[in-house]
């Protein structure tokens, strides 16, 4: 599924995103807390905030936590590579 956000910007590419693509796991918007999500244009792995109404880099302390839970970095890690072989190929601007 897919949700419409206010428009917000890849803290990392710039590129506007205005809507966001649950790719495994719950719903974007089941829970309050920050979201971790993909750059769809960049690949780059990113937080919502609790709002959904900006997009910034993990801190530190999260890319810890995150990584101490291989099953979930671990699909963190593979939907980015798709973004970036969908990019490669092409398939989009
Ligand atoms: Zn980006």
């Amino acid at each position: 599924m897919s949700i419409d956000l206010p428009i917000c910007k890849c803290p990392k590419c710039g590129k506007v995103l205005n809507d966001a693509t649950v790719a495994f796991g719950e719903r974007l918007d089941a829970e309050p807390g920050d979201s971790w999500s993909i750059c769809f244009y960049c690949g780059a792995i990113v937080l919502f905030d609790k709002q959904l109404n900006t997009l910034r880099l993990p801190t530190p302390a999260e890319w810890s936590d995150v990584e101490s839970d291989p099953a979930f970095f671990g699909e963190l890690q593979a939907q980015q590579r798709l973004v970036i072989q969908f990019r490669k190929a092409g398939k989009a601007n």
